[in-house]
């Protein structure tokens, strides 16, 4: 479509506000271009319209909208690449209110497998990880703690870190440190400090034994309270956990899409970028489709992969590549939840994700998608796959019929910080910048992004524009 304000080279629309014309060897000129179409490089274009840009041009290699929220579609089983829940107060569903009808809502439930074997509470049982220990392992474990928070108390990475606040002997019994292994596909005592604080802040929340001693005495103080004249508790919104429909991805980003489309965005898919380079106050984006130019570029692609088309060589940030084992199953689970987390010190998958738990089976079979990271031994998905049926069944978790409908090797799902990565990759954005790319977003930013809710606000704050509410 030719949106209203889009200056083409033939037939430029008179009248528009910035309107520079058509340089020589420019196809079309926009007031924004957005590099990559995944939820960063949606919510960028509704930014630049909110500011008042009146044309944007999306440009995407994929051949569709939404970045890596991926789904497959194998005989009638419908897998996502990864384990994608939403939720119905996102700040996504704030700025794209059309996306709320088209989400299915669910009641997931997660547990995780802990390295005794047993499967129980998600990231924690005191039960299952403490009582259960007995006596010994008890004071041994305390001991481990007093002896880690001095020996610890100069933490200089992840390992450092878990072992600090919960102690060696309770973070190898927990499980905690292989579980950061498997999430990076390096051991922990190389991810950085600057990780551990971002994404891990939830170990040092169940560490510290205040909150919880206060925590207890507020709901003693409530029952007890309870008991007296009856009081109407406030009641609390309570957040609607949703994931995509049936039908996939595409159908849920549809009428964003459209939505877009009629205040002036165009999407340019399936072409990959050639070069970014300057013309006077605008930068041109060559792409086999033409060459666009616009005085506003933000980019959502790797850092390396932005400083390539502006023409400077850099060396890729490190990030985790995921191996999807897409599964059908006839049998008995030796779990009930719709996600459990492999915690155990063995076996190389991380997560697995029953998505019949949230679609209904087929033809009676359930089916799931088990994310494995790529490291080591395990590169591809035979592989993958061996790694995960021998531990499965060491563990007895699918008595039955199991079978590996297809899989999927995805890179760049999200950054490691490794090596001091972080402070490499805020280089390559200030270089961007001063190349005059506004770099932002997962893979744009090197910003660990765990929920679209993330993405949407980083976005909107780094453009400035409306902030929807957490
Ligand atoms: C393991 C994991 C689990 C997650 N689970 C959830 C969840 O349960 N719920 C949730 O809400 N969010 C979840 N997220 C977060 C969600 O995936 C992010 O919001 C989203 O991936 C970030 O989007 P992005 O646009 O920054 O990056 P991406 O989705 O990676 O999009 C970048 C886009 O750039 C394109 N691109 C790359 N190179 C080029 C190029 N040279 N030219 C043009 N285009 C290019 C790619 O094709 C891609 O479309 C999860 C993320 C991870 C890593």
């Amino acid at each position: 479509m030719t949106a209203e304000g889009t200056r083409e080279r033939d037939g430029a629309v008179p009248g528009v506000a910035h309107d520079r014309g058509v340089p020589p060897g420019v196809t079309k000129v926009y007031d924004g271009i957005v590099l990559g179409a995944g939820i960063s490089g949606l919510v960028s274009a509704s930014v630049l319209l909110e500011k008042g840009a009146r044309t944007v041009l999306v440009i995407d290699e994929y051949e569709r909208v939404g970045g890596n929220h991926l789904d497959f579609s194998i005989d009638g089983y419908t897998f996502d690449v990864g384990s994608l829940i939403f939720q119905d107060d996102s700040p996504l569903v704030h700025r794209f209110p059309e996306l709320l009808p088209r989400y299915v809502p669910v009641e997931p439930t997660w547990s995780r497998l802990n390295p005794q074997g047993k499967v129980t509470d998600y990231p924690f049982s005191m039960k299952d990880d403490l009582v259960a220990a007995g006596p010994a392992a008890w004071a041994s474990m305390a001991a481990s703690l007093v002896a880690s928070r001095f020996r610890y108390r100069n933490q200089r990475n992840a390992r450092d870190f878990t072992r600090f606040w919960v102690g060696t002997k309770a973070a190898e019994r927990t499980g905690l440190e292989h579980y950061i292994e498997r999430f990076c596909g390096l051991p922990s005592e190389v991810i950085d400090l600057d990780f551990a604080r971002a994404r891990m802040m939830w170990i040092a929340d169940n560490a510290r034994v205040w909150p919880r001693v206060t925590r207890a005495a507020r709901g003693l103080r409530k029952r007890l309270a309870r008991r007296g004249p009856e009081v109407e508790a406030p009641t609390q919104r309570r957040t609607q956990q949703l994931v995509r429909p049936r039908e996939g991805f595409d159908a849920l980003y549809r009428p964003l899409v459209e939505r877009l489309e009629s205040e002036g965005v165009e999407f340019l898919l399936s072409t990959p970028s050639t070069a970014i380079e300057r013309a006077d106050e605008s930068l041109v984006v060559r792409t086999s489709a033409g060459d666009f130019s616009s005085p506003m570029l933000v980019s959502t692609v790797p850092t390396h992969r932005a400083l390539a088309l502006v023409g400077v060589d850099s060396e890729p940030l490190p990030t985790v590549t995921i191996i999807s084992l897409l599964c059908s199953f006839a049998g008995r689970r030796g779990f009930d939840t719709s996600i459990l987390y492999n915690f155990s010190h063995d076996g190389s998958w991380k997560r697995l994700t029953m998505h019949s738990d949230f679609y209904g089976p087929v033809r009676e079979r359930e089916y799931f998608c088990v994310e494995v990271v790529g490291s080591g031994s395990v590169r591809t998905v035979a592989e993958a796959e061996k790694s995960f049926r021998e531990h499965t069944q060491a563990n007895g978790l699918f008595h039955g019929d199991l079978r590996i409908e297809g899989g999927h090797v995805l890179e760049n799902v999200y950054p490691v910080f490794t090596g001091g990565s972080a402070a490499r990759a805020a280089d390559q954005v200030a270089l961007l910048h001063d190349h005059g790319v506004t770099s932002l977003g997962k893979q744009g930013g090197f910003d660990y992004q765990p929920t679209a809710r993330v993405s949407t606000r980083n976005a909107e704050k780094k453009l400035g524009g409306t902030v929807s509410p957490k």
